[in-house]
């Protein structure tokens, strides 16, 4: 893929407000990546291009967020969270209201949910 024809920064946070979330695809090899590249990271290869990502995941590791910038004050406290998605791919984000460990076992089911808050929202997953 060529540069220009990367979706802009701002195209992909308009996607995750439509419950979107998009990720990069290197035809080559098949290695996923949230982070637009231009030149795979695995192969090196330039065939790049932009697919949907699963939805749904599993908790990797996170940590537990007291302070906010202000556009988090209503969340606090939450987990700022490395998802590993259904395919694989990883990604980070946030799930609110967390405030101890008990709250979130690694390995939680995880959904992403539409949102206009920024970054991409998980919230959990009962089994
Ligand atoms: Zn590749």
């Amino acid at each position: 893929m060529k540069e220009e024809n990367l979706p802009s920064i701002k195209e992909l946070e308009e996607y995750v407000r439509q419950g979107k979330l998009m990720g990069f695809k290197c035809k080559k090899c098949g290695h996923k990546e949230v982070t637009p590249f231009v030149y795979c990271p695995r192969c090196g290869s330039s065939e790049v291009e932009v697919v949907e990502l699963p939805k749904t995941g599993k908790v990797v590791t996170y940590t537990i967020q007291w302070v906010a910038p202000e556009r988090f004050l209503n969340e606090v406290p939450y987990a700022w969270c490395v998802v590993e998605l259904d395919d694989g791919t990883m990604v980070s984000g946030w799930i609110p209201f967390i405030s101890k460990p008990e709250d979130l076992p690694i390995g939680q089911k995880v959904r992403m949910v539409k949102s206009y808050k920024p970054g991409v929202y998980f919230e959990k997953v009962k089994e």
